[in-house]
Formats: structure tokens, sequence, C-alpha cells
């Protein structure tokens, strides 16, 4: 006779304490009444039996019918939610894809329901880290990964036009359109916030939970760039000016300040100060606060602060200058502590200390090379943050442009050079996420592959003809070194911090697709504007914003637009000066003063 499956002694006995603990403090409740045949007992013993069996990952591992029914039969034990089993069994349910319906458990789900988790996302169906987005402008709660949340911002055009009543009028920029939609929502919101919750009305934990997933949301270009955004914040209430969450931001030894006023619609940026010397290595890349706009609702607000953010510098890899006559010990501590945020996640990943990673690395000779070159001299002044979009250049960088047969077959013209680049890098782009790391077979097989090609339709294989054999095999080379070197030393999130380096050294500091890309690209178009200069057909009717949004995408503009801005027909001539030349496209770079280290210089 089978003995039918189900929880062990072990899980009993467990379920029995942590009933009778929950009751003796807190209900009150006749401990002999609690035997191990309780109903209550019973639905705890089997959530610790299955969660024991999910946890061990064997091939006992339960099936996500079988969490479910657990999850539901605890669930119906309303007072025993609260000893972490009901959150536990709700995590592997996401990993098993089941997420409830909006309405599903009195509405109340998501009060358990992970904010952040692993599983299958909605919209890609890749196993990925996840994260919860709240229900609204008709999208359900849904889990996404970080690359769909990305794109369903940057796709939210439809509903703005329903949601803010403007749309768009005949020749208007999308620049202009995005910014009357951005205040009509301002102005909604302003007026939402002036009949919904008062300032003077402490709000309630659902309202403060809303605050913080709103926050969260807001900050999700800063996340996508390697920023450590918070789930949790300090908080404060006061009559006259309502609620406020404060935290601290760092991405690697770079930190900020964020000041969140939800009822003003309002966020403040603001230099970190590391009051209590915790942090000696930290760079506050703040010299002086901003205000940000920050309504309580829409996906423009996200984009409006991917925008100052980018100008800002905080969607590309922090550099750091060390101030003149600094301390000696002070400067190699540092070196040595950015050395050593690049390489902790390798020596998670192999088990080994920092000596005998080294060690791993300088043995591969590919590794050693590309290291001393990039971390060594290329990019020493660059933090080993992790940054997909840089790494994408990064990649297109190291593994096409440079090191190949690319440049032995240069192709006719800069532009068209410069085409071939940004197809490339588009190519790369999302074969790179935040958390999983770079896809490098995916990689070779959309860059070698004949469905490389420009947006007119021509393949990059036929513009390097028959030079195009030598280009393919010496690209996928580099792809296949890389794909190695990241299997076998230095692990997924090494490698994105390595490629993000790589991306951010001098060779690319003019390239489409860093952070600062719109803030350049104003930046030259307004210096040739005040210099007299004609913008390109059709831009000298349309305008300057126009252009500028235009050049976001700058793979679809003409050839005759690339090359203005490129290099301005007057250049060489005193006058403004294109991409090729213009100081703007220099980084923004930070000075590290370790004045609190006793200088070695002798007065
Ligand atoms: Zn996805």
């Amino acid at each position: 006779m089978e003995t039918p499956a189900g929880p062990e002694l072990s899980d009993l006995e467990q379920a029995v304490a942590i009933v009778r603990g929950r009751s003796s403090s807190l209900l009150g409740d006749d401990l002999a009444a609690i035997d191990s045949n309780s109903s209550t007992v019973q639905a705890v013993a089997r959530a610790v039996w299955v969660l024991r069996r999910h946890r061990a990952n064997s091939e006992d591992a339960p099936t996500g019918e079988e969490l479910l029914a657990v999850h539901d039969q605890l669930y119906e034990s309303a007072r025993y939610r609260n000893n972490g089993h009901l959150e536990a069994l709700a995590a592997a349910l996401v990993g098993h894809g089941l997420v409830p319906d909006s309405g599903a458990y009195g509405g109340e789900w998501w009060l358990w329901w992970p904010k952040k988790s692993r599983g299958p996302c909605v919209m890609c169906g890749e196993v990925r880290s996840l994260t919860r987005y709240a229900e609204r402008f008709g999208n359900p709660y849904r889990y996404l990964c970080a690359r769909c949340r990305k794109q369903e911002i940057a796709d939210n055009s439809a509903w703005l036009d329903q949601v803010t009543g403007v749309v768009r009028e005949e020749g208007e920029s999308a620049e202009s359109l995005r910014r009357r939609r951005f205040e009509a929502i301002i102005q909604s919101e302003i007026a939402a916030a002036e009949s919904g919750p008062r300032k003077d009305v402490r709000p309630t934990d659902t309202e403060w939970d809303g605050y913080v997933d709103r926050l969260v949301d807001l900050l999700s270009p800063l996340g996508w760039s390697g920023w450590d955004i918070p789930d949790s914040y300090d908080s404060d209430w006061d009559a006259e000016f309502g609620p406020v969450l404060f935290a601290d931001l760092n991405r690697t030894d770079a930190w900020f300040t964020v000041e969140y006023r939800p009822l003003d619609c309002a966020m403040t940026w603001a230099p970190y100060e590391d009051v209590c010397g915790e942090h000696p290595q930290s760079i506050s890349v703040l010299d002086e606060a901003i205000e940000v706009a920050a309504p309580l609702h829409g996906d423009d607000a996200v984009k409006e602060i991917e925008r100052q953010a980018g100008q800002l510098g905080l969607l590309d890899a922090t550099r750091v200058r060390i101030a003149e006559g600094a301390a000696v010990d002070a400067v190699v501590e540092f070196r040595a502590s950015q050395l050593r945020n690049l390489l902790v996640p390798a020596m998670a990943y192999r088990q080994m200390d920092a000596q005998a990673l080294m060690e791993s690395i300088a043995a591969d000779p590919h590794l050693r090379r590309h290291f001393d070159h990039i971390v060594g001299l290329l990019g020493c002044d660059v933090f080993p943050d992790a940054i997909p979009d840089i790494a994408a250049i990064g990649i297109a960088m190291w593994c096409w442009r440079n090191g190949t047969a690319v440049e032995e077959h240069h192709l006719p013209g800069d532009v068209l050079m410069a085409r071939v680049n940004i197809a490339v890098t588009q190519a790369i782009l999302p074969h790179i996420d935040p958390f999983e790391g770079i896809d490098w077979k995916a990689i070779q097989h959309d860059l070698t592959g004949s469905g490389l090609q420009l947006p007119d339709g021509q393949p990059v294989l036929k513009l390097f003809g028959t030079g195009w054999t030598a280009v393919k095999s010496s690209v996928q080379e580099q792809l296949e070194e890389w794909g190695r070197v990241d299997m076998d030393i230095l692990g997924p999130d090494t490698t994105l911090r390595l490629m993000t380096i790589a991306g951010s050294t001098s060779f690319t500091s003019s390239w489409w697709g860093q952070g600062r890309w719109r803030s350049i690209c104003t930046r030259i178009v307004e210096d040739a504007v005040a210099g007299g200069l004609a913008l390109p057909q059709p831009f000298n009717f349309q305008g300057a914003p126009a252009l500028i949004e235009a050049l976001q995408q700058p793979h679809l503009q003409s050839d005759d637009v690339l090359r203005w801005f490129i290099d301005m027909p007057d250049g060489n001539a005193g006058g403004p000066l294109g991409l090729r030349y213009h100081h703007v496209t220099q980084p923004i770079v930070h000075t590290y003063d370790p004045w609190w280290a006793e200088s070695d210089i002798e007065e």
C-alpha cells in the first residue's frame, strides 16, 4: 500500500509551532485545542511542505496548480497570512507565470504578491527578473521584465492622446507634442491633487504604498541605467507640506539624494552629503539641487525624468578625475576599490578570491589584452557601472568597429559608416538585460546573418561586397571570444560592467545611444542657430525643436541632414561646430577629492 503524498511529520511539527506561537502571543486561543488535525495546522503544514519541495528544486518540485491550491487553502485561514508563507507561495506562483486577475482575493492579492520576482515575463515570455506594475491606463496589474517595461513606456503615445486630450497638430514636432501633453498632465494632476488627497490629512498605508510604487516607477530610467532604486523610503508628513519620501540613490560609488512630494507632483534631486562618513569613497553626481516635475500618473513623466537624468549624465557611466595633490594612499585605495567593484560579481560567480580571479584573467590572452587596454588605460576614469545601453556601444566598438576586418574594408563616407554603426548598436541592444547580462549567441546571429540592414532595406553584407567574408568571420571571432570570457571567467554581471567601461572611452564619445545624446543634439543645433547657420532641409521650415527630435533617430535622416550635423558647412571657418569637433560630446567628469586624507606633499 502506498502512503499518500503529503506533509511529513517534521512539516506538521513546524506548523503546530507556528500556529501555537502566533496563537499564544496574539490571539489567546486555547493552546490545547491546537492539534495537528486542525484545519489551520493542516493548511500551514501543506504550505511548509510544498515550499520545502519548491526550494529543493528537485524532481519532486510542486507544479503551479499544486502551489496555487495550497496558497488558496492558506489564504482561507486568514489569521495565518502573515507568517511569510503566503508571500513565499505567491513568489513561487510568479515563477510559474500564475498571477491573479486584479479583482481576485478581494482585490487585495497585491498586498502579499512580491513587487519583484523571477519568472516568465507576460510580454516577451522569457524567464527573467520581473517587477510588478500597477493597473492603469488600460493595462492590468502585470509582471514585466525591465526591457519590456522600457518598451512599454516608449510605446505609450496612443493612450496619451486619450488621457491628455492633447493630439498632434499638423506639422507639430514630437518634442512640442510631448511638452504640451506633459503640461496637460501636470495641470490635471494639480487639479486632482486639490480635489483628491489633502495635504493636511495623514495618508493611509495604502496611499503611502501607492506613492512608493509611483516613485519606483518614475525612477525606472535610472534603474535601467544601474542605479539602485530602493523599494522602501524614509517618509515624513506634516499638515503644511503633506507626504514626503526621501532616499539616497546609489550606483557604484556615485550618489545623489531624491525627495518626492507626490501631492505637489514634484521631486527634488540634490547633492549627496556623506553626513555619517559611512562612504568615504562616495562621489556626489550633483553639485546643486534641481526641481523635477513628477505627476502622479502617466508614462510621459517617466520620459521627462529620463530626459533630465540623461542631460545630467546619470544614464551614462560615472567618470571621475582625481583632485590634484590628493594623498597617494587615498588614490591607491580609491583605484583598488573601483577594481573591486568591477570584480566582486565575478568573484561570487567563480567562488574565488580576488587574487585567484586576477590570475585567471592574466592567464587568458584575449581577456588580459582587453582588460589592460580598457580598464587600465582608456577607461581608467570610468566607474564599473552596469548599463545595458552603454554596454551595447562597447560591444559595437570592440566586436565590430575595432579589432575586426571592418576597418580594412572601410566604407565610403563617414555618414554611411555612422549609419552602419547605429544599425549594429541597435541590433545589439535587445540582447542585453540589466539582470540577465549579455546574450552573445543572439548578438552573433543578428550581426553576422543576412538580417542586418540599414533602414532603407540595404543589407549590410552587400555594402562590404567581397570583403564581407572577412568582416563576418572576424566579428564572429570577437563575439565568440567574449562569450567564452563571459561564461568561463567573469560571469554576466562583471562582463556587463566591463562592456559598459568599453562603451565609455573617448573612441565613442560622439556615438548615438548614450544617455546624453539628446542634450548633445540640443546643444549642437542651438549653437548652429545662434551662429546664424541655416538648418538643413526640411528643418529650415520645421524649426530647431523638430530637428532635435529627428536626430534622436539619426539613422532615419537624410544624408544631407547627417552631413550637416556631423560637420557644419562653415565648421572650418571658425563657425559653429558639428558633432565631430563640438566639446559638448565630452562627458561630464566629477572630481574625487579625499580632502580628509593626509597629503604626502611636503610644504
Ligand atoms: Zn519581457
